[in-house]
């Protein structure tokens, strides 16, 4: 029998309506989506360890017998626990979740393989949630039995691995081809097997190469096309017509004229890049990366004063209105001698707001500052021509999009707050030219850092009071806003009450966090910079854009709550002057392995760069921007941390393809025009703005 792959998978053997309800749900419709569904991980039945040789951290497999299975409860929580032994040792493995489902499927003397990661809970190594394959004379004369490695599916409630590969095999017992999708040069100078000898490996593999080989080929595919794509935009946008801006020498010389300091080379090297895209007839579409403090904002200032003095309006929208009232404030301030009009847009309704669109329309507020409120229908520019977002990844692709068409089409200038490691700036910002700031201004002195616990606190109240009484200031953040019944967290309003009735005094102790109104956040804010407050007890609220030159400590509670590149930021908040700042992480039990390597981390480094690299690596790629509408796309097989070198060829080669032939003409590029125009051309179209 041969398959049409476009069958509908309820009527390959082994599945039926009620599996092939249970498979939509994974996505898969057709004999060829499933083909496609690829295992997550493999059950490995000879690289078996034994129990007495297991080390925490390690992902092994250990085939054992069952000893004893059941619930135990401990403070209202219920846990699942299975107990296996070798005979070297008893392995204990748990899971919180369970349904009646699974423990039906264990009974004491059975044989059993686990495949998890070794953890220490209830003091002993356990394995938490492990896979599990049983090795029972059924299994035993199945094609499966004398295969070594068993694929492990993403798995939906009702499907088990079992039946996953059950179909797998029937639709393999069958004829098919499919069709390949990388040309056979690209396969063998990347060593990548055939589509259909990978298909084959990836499902039922027979060695550790199988595996191996046949992931490296469907990953360098899935990367491969995403960078087409990306490299097509890129392509698009350096052809596409924009405007064409000219160094007058007016607005851009008044402020290089009374800055108060020079730029670094960095910025110079930067700034020049922007402003050669500004003059080219084509629209800028650029991503400004630096480290907190690395002075993007006066490089995207100077580059909407060129905007400005060829007669055109700037924006700028920033993610929060604390960061918007901040960069409204740095404007004004560099901006106080020079003739520029400048408003500030927030959210709500409030006076004068109205009329502050009505002079943006008219083209009488040459820069515009604000949040979301800026995308807003009622919101018309007369003449926009450079548009910059900051910290865009907290923008969706959208509504990054929105700002844009405010303009005909106004140059573009994406800023990060935090670095972005190169293979998640290749990745979800492919298309765009990148600028690094890759210096720090001088005088910037490397902040100390350290980690404490509980019992170091009295010695550092002792130290920030002396600090506070040479006239610095201080930043204390908590997690929460105010205490939780659920939390043991330390709460910002409690801290506050707690401090300021104790080892602070006889100090000027205020408090600042999100639900506040934004009158009374501004008034404490500029009160903080003012100097009259001392010490600043806050949420994370004063994450970004905060700049108090004087204030020189941050004392962050339940740093191990926070990630790795939010604690980077919130140090950033300090050594802005010239003062010598201090970052103090205050870390509280239970503090978990990762918490441990990001405490360690920020105390061994102030590098930004690298800081992201290790947040990247600790997170992984979908968590690192948080936001799902970032653009990082998902994907099926492909992990850019993990694969980071297939990507760095896949990305080489999908830029010197469309460098060479943008609309896929060639003959030896047929294959992959064929599945570009199917699968990636809409894609592409959306977003080519
Ligand atoms: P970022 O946005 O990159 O975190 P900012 O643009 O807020 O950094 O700059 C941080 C601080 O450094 C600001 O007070 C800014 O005025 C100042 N600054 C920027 N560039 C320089 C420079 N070349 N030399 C000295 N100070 C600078
Ligand atoms: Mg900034």
């Amino acid at each position: 029998m041969t398959f049409n792959l476009q069958n509908n998978i309820q009527y390959v053997k082994g599945v039926g309506p009620k599996r092939a309800k249970l498979l939509h749900h994974l996505g898969i419709h057709t004999v060829r989506d499933i083909l496609f569904y690829f295992p997550r991980d493999y059950i490995n039945k000879i690289t078996n360890k034994r129990i007495v040789d297991l080390k925490i951290n390690d992902i092994a497999s250990v085939r054992a017998k069952i000893v004893s299975y059941g619930y135990i409860s401990k403070y209202k929580s219920t846990r699942f626990q299975l107990i296996i032994s070798d005979g070297s040792g008893y392995l204990t493995c748990i899971w919180f979740k369970t349904t009646p489902w699974l423990e039906k499927q264990f009974e004491v003397g059975k044989e059993i393989i686990v495949l998890g990661r070794l953890k220490y809970y209830y003091n002993r190594l356990c394995m938490l949630h492990p896979d599990f394959e049983f090795v029972g004379s059924k299994l035993e004369e199945s094609f499966w039995s004398k295969r070594n490695y068993l694929p492990l599916y993403p798995l939906t409630e009702g499907l088990t691995n079992k039946i996953f590969r059950k179909i797998i095999l029937n639709i393999f017992k069958s004829e098919f081809r499919i069709s390949e999708t990388i040309p056979e040069n690209i396969r063998i100078v990347q060593e990548l097997l055939p589509i259909n000898q990978a298909l084959r490996k990836i499902h039922m593999p027979e060695t550790e190469d199988d595996i191996t080989l046949s992931r490296k080929r469907f990953v360098f595919e899935e990367l491969f096309y995403l960078q087409l794509m990306l490299a097509r935009r890129k392509v698009h946008w350096h052809k596409s017509e924009g405007i064409s801006m000219q160094i007058k020498k007016t607005y851009t010389t008044q402020l290089k004229n009374i800055l108060p300091f020079n730029l670094t080379s960095a910025q110079k090297r930067v700034l020049n890049e922007i402003v050669k895209d500004m003059k080219s007839p084509f629209q800028m579409n650029r991503l400004l990366q630096g480290d907190v403090g690395s002075g993007k904002t006066i490089i995207a200032l100077f580059a909407m004063l060129l905007a400005i003095e060829n007669g055109y309006q700037a924006a700028i929208m920033a993610p929060t209105e604390i960061l918007a009232t901040q960069h409204y404030f740095a404007i004004t301030e560099f901006l106080k001698k020079i003739d520029v009009k400048i408003g500030l847009l927030l959210g709500g309704n409030y006076k004068g707001k109205k009329k502050l669109k009505e002079h943006i329309s008219k083209g009488e507020i040459d820069i515009v500052i604000g949040t979301h409120s800026l995308i807003q229908k009622d919101v018309v520019f007369r003449k926009l021509g450079i548009v910059i977002i900051d910290e865009q990844h907290r923008f969706g692709v959208i509504q990054r999009h929105s700002l844009t068409q405010k303009g005909q089409v106004p140059d573009k200038i994406v800023m990060s707050a935090t670095p972005i490691p190169r293979s998640l700036a290749l990745t979800v910002y492919g298309d765009l030219d990148i600028s690094i700031i890759d210096e720090l201004p001088p005088n910037r002195k490397e902040i100390y850092t350290s980690w404490i616990t509980e019992d170091k606190k009295p010695q550092v109240y002792n130290f920030i009071n002396k600090e506070i009484s040479k006239g610095r200031q201080v930043y204390v953040v908590c997690p929460l806003v105010e205490k939780s019944e659920k939390s043991y967290l330390r709460d910002a309003t409690n801290t506050y009450e707690k401090l300021k009735s104790s080892v602070f005094r006889n100090h000027r102790v205020a408090l600042l966090h999100g639900r506040m109104s934004n009158q009374e956040k501004d008034e404490i804010m500029h009160r903080f910079k003012d100097g009259r407050i001392d010490v600043l007890v806050s949420t994370t609220v004063i994450e970004v854009g905060i700049d108090v030159p004087n204030a020189t400590i941050m004392l962050i509670e339940h740093a191990e709550h926070f990630g790795l590149s939010q604690l980077h930021q919130l140090r950033g908040r300090v050594g802005r002057g010239a003062f010598k700042s201090y970052c103090i992480l205050a870390a509280y039990e239970p503090i978990s392995e990762e918490a441990l390597l990001r405490l360690n981390t920020m105390k061994e480094t102030n590098d930004g760069f690298k800081i992201s690299e290790i947040d990247l690596e600790i997170r992984g790629p979908g968590e690192f921007f948080g936001t799902e509408q970032s653009g990082m796309p998902r994907f099926r097989i492909a992990n850019i941390v993990r694969d980071r070198e297939i990507l760095e060829q896949a990305h080489k080669i999908a830029f010197q393809i469309i460098a060479e032939d943008y609309d896929l003409e060639l003959e030896r590029h047929k294959l992959i025009k064929e599945k570009y125009q199917k699968e990636f051309l809409k894609r592409e179209r959306l977003f080519s703005f």
